[in-house]
């Protein structure tokens, strides 16, 4: 087998650089994919009993102030007007998520201004200072003061990367804001956001709908390296470890599954994603995909649900775990990237970054134009 170049992966990083490197450069490519679908955790379907759309790898919203991130995008597709806003269940009760005046107020049962959350919050902090927050324990109890900590992240995060919150990195709680306004969404980086018309998968098909473009899917980058012959690059956007043989040894990932239910109400919890903030409930959230579809009429005698539940299982890596100590392993498998000639890593797995889909775009377009 000939190609221009390989491309390992049809998430959004090489779906990305398929796209332009067939339309720009007008080269051919090959790419593998050892799922039987493009997407990858992206990837969007229609549950054949609810005909409700659902994304198979967890709740994904697309997010960006990139104007060309979004403009690149919109090339493919229109979005709807999904806002995300994600609620939180603790003891009970729900509460908003990320924590804001509504979440404190009722939290603490008290009717605080926005002017008085900080001497509010200054009271219970002085409780336990910490001037170099170490880890995501003593990160968030510098922000919020432990009882907002043990209600809300604590538990919830335990559930998530099954470690201590000591033991996580104060780096992963930055990605929650916390506000003293009432300011409900989700993300501070959210000026364009919606959930395509059409779901995620249409996007791919678009994207590498090229007579230049031919997608393996079920195919083993590993077991057919030997048979292609590439002429200009690879672009690998598999696991980084995985692709040096876990030479250096294993970069820890963690995972999640998903329990499907349906249930017998035109609408089950009037949210797209509620969490659990307990331990006591062994699932991390709920998602109740109907609701990220507004515009669509969807069947009112049932609704479609998955629990989340997180789990080992390095077959099917979601997050990379950042810890000091693979942090240090990614260098180490970084410097070998850096030295393989003609092959270039990218995506969420290839690059072992925690990166949201606007910034997997973005690299993309950025390695293309490196090109
Ligand atoms: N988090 C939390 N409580 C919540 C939601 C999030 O403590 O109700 C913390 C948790 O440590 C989590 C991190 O914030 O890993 C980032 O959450 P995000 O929703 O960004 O994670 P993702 O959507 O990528 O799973």
């Amino acid at each position: 087998m000939k190609t221009d170049y390989l491309i390992v992966g049809a998430g959004f990083f090489g779906a990305v650089m398929a796209e332009r490197i067939s339309r720009v450069l007008k080269k051919k490519v090959l790419i593998l994919e050892k799922r039987p679908h493009i997407g990858g955790n992206c990837y969007s379907e229609r549950d054949q009993q609810t005909g409700i759309e659902f994304h198979k790898y967890g709740t994904h919203i697309f997010h960006t102030n990139s104007k060309k991130v979004y403009d690149y995008l919109g090339q493919f597709t229109e979005f709807n007007s999904y806002y995300h806003q994600v609620l939180t269940t603790h003891q009970g009760k729900v509460y908003q998520m990320p924590i804001n005046l509504e979440t404190i107020n009722s939290f603490y049962e008290v009717n605080l201004k926005p002017f008085e959350v900080e001497d509010f919050l200054k009271k219970e902090k002085a409780k336990e200072t910490y001037d170099n927050p170490k880890n995501l324990e003593e990160k968030a109890i510098s922000l919020v003061g432990r009882p907002l900590y043990e209600a809300f992240i604590k538990g919830y995060t335990k559930k998530q990367w099954q470690k201590d919150p000591k033991d996580l990195p104060a780096s992963i709680i930055n990605r929650l804001p916390i506000r003293s306004n009432y300011d409900e969404s989700y993300f501070n980086n959210g000026r364009y956001q919606g959930i395509p018309l059409e779901g995620y998968t249409a996007i791919f098909e678009k994207m590498l709908d090229h007579p230049l473009i031919e997608v393996r899917n079920n195919s083993d980058y590993f077991a057919l390296r030997e048979q292609i012959e590439v002429k200009e690059k690879t672009i690998y956007s598999g696991p980084l470890d995985r692709y040096f043989n876990y030479k250096l040894g294993r970069l820890e990932w963690r995972s999640v599954r998903f329990e499907k239910k349906i249930e017998a109400y035109p609408d089950y919890q009037g949210t797209s994603v509620m969490n659990y903030a307990d331990v006591e409930e062994p699932f991390t959230r709920i998602h109740e995909p109907r609701h990220l579809h507004p515009e669509r009429s969807y069947p009112k005698e049932q609704t479609l649900l998955f629990y989340e539940y997180s789990q080992e299982n390095p077959e099917e890596p979601y997050y990379p775990v950042g810890t000091e100590k693979n942090h240090e392993l990614k260098k180490a498998y970084q410097e070998l990237a850096q030295k393989e000639d003609n092959v270039l890593f990218g995506g969420r797995l290839g690059t072992y970054a925690y990166y949201d889909m606007d910034q997997v775009i973005g690299q993309a377009l950025a390695a293309f134009e490196s090109l």
